[in-house]
């Protein structure tokens, strides 16, 4: 920036600048609108607005039951895994879409004890997100485990020869906090544990190296970064080398090795889909599919350099206001996607922002969280959202 430039004139320059600046058009944003939740729920894609559309009227108002195999209903979950692969640094076949979130974490924690099954204690991250907490409280006891809740940068700490698993995840929901993970793999593998992380906060705004990181087992979620649609299906992905001993504690039919056999007895399917429970939410599986097209052909690297820019821009504008304390690690590498303020009067201040017509979320007590989605914001955007904060902080309206 030249010492004449002011912060506006530096954004519409970074928005010239910008090689990213067309996949906005890939959504359906409201005009005017500057959209900072990205990371709490993506916006509507036009592709998945069509998809939906064609499905209802075509796949399901004509085809009918014809859709599970002749509009590939079925292999939905697979597919739409396959996918993912090139955004999680994964193979295709290590990928399922199923269930939320919530579920394949549960999945998983199983999948972890069974393959230590000497080892007494599980390590999860202190401040993890609430359902992942309770899920490992619960699965803990069911299976008599200790649970130890950490502060991940001890790790080292608490690591032994007991610990069979390190859970946590990578971008931390409040702060924005980025974790090393393949760092934090490694000193687990030393140590003989495995590591499930959770990608909700870094799937589709990072580039992610699942395999290159050695990580055991994660899962994340369809409807953040991903712009899946409310309630889009999460993903879990299992290490191919984990693969064959993966036991799935929700066994369903549609997991079967043969579901159409209607067995009483069950046989996983040898692969990754012996993770699927019940039938899938065909709507949603194909809302996220289709919201995937606006990652077709992206360097994930120009994602990461905007995604920082953008955030590196909204901290110019908040480093003009000293009333607002930013708890997001300023250093690249320690940040996500998101930049988190703490303020006394956060709650009215989203409020404040939301007439301006800028969108972020709270977060109790004090925390407002702006997501910084790199495929539909603009510089544009973020000098709004500084601008207005500028002004509230100042008590200016
Ligand atoms: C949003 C989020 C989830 C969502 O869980 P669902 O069960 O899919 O609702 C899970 N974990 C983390 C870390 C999240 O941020």
């Amino acid at each position: 920036m030249s010492s004449s430039e002011t912060l506006q004139e530096l954004g519409a320059r970074l928005d010239r600048e910008d090689r990213l600046a067309e996949r906005r058009q890939l959504f359906d944003l409201p005009a005017g609108l500057h959209y900072f939740d990205g990371n709490s729920l993506g916006p509507l894609t036009r592709a998945a607005r069509a998809r939906l559309q064609q499905t209802v009227d075509q796949e399901w108002g004509r085809d009918l039951i014809r859709s599970w195999t002749k509009n590939g209903w079925l292999a939905a979950g697979r597919r739409i895994g396959a996918r993912l692969a090139p955004l999680l640094g994964a193979a295709p076949d290590e990928i399922l879409v199923a269930d939320s979130t919530s579920i394949n974490w549960a999945k998983l924690l199983h999948v972890a004890l069974d393959l230590r099954p000497q080892r007494t204690k599980i390590l999860c991250q202190i401040d993890h997100f609430p359902s992942n907490l309770y899920l490992t409280r619960e699965i803990a006891d069911a299976r008599t485990r200790r649970l130890h809740l950490i502060e991940l940068d001890r790790l080292i700490d608490e690591l032994d020869d007991q610990v069979a698993l390190v859970c946590f995840g990578q971008v931390d929901f409040r702060s924005g906090e980025l974790f090393d993970l393949a760092a934090l793999t490694r000193r687990a593998h030393e140590a003989g544990a495995l590591v499930l992380v959770d990608l909700s906060h870094s799937v589709g705004a990072l580039p992610l190296e699942l395999e290159a990181a050695g990580v055991d087992l994660a899962v994340g979620c369809g409807y953040k970064f991903l712009n899946g649609g409310p309630g889009a299906p999460a993903f879990l992905y299992v290490r191919r080398g984990h693969l064959a001993a993966a036991r799935n504690h929700l066994p369903g039919w549609l997991g079967h090795s043969d579901p159409f056999d209607f067995s009483s007895t069950y046989l996983p399917a040898a692969g990754i889909e012996r993770f699927t429970c019940g039938t899938p939410p065909i709507l949603s599986f194909v809302a996220l599919e289709a919201a995937l097209d606006a990652f077709a052909d992206l360097d994930l690297a120009a994602l990461r350099a905007k995604s920082l820019a953008l955030g590196d821009h909204f901290l110019r504008w908040l480093d003009t206001e000293p009333a607002i304390e930013t708890i997001t690690p300023r250093q690249h590498e320690r940040r996500g996607s998101q930049i988190t303020i703490r303020h006394p009067q956060a709650a009215a201040w989203r409020d404040l922002l939301d007439r301006e017509n800028v969108l972020a979320d709270f977060r109790p007590p004090d925390l407002l969280r702006f997501g910084l989605a790199p495929l539909y914001l603009s510089f544009a955007d973020v000098n709004a959202a500084g601008a207005a904060l500028r002004w509230i902080a100042n008590g200016a309206r």
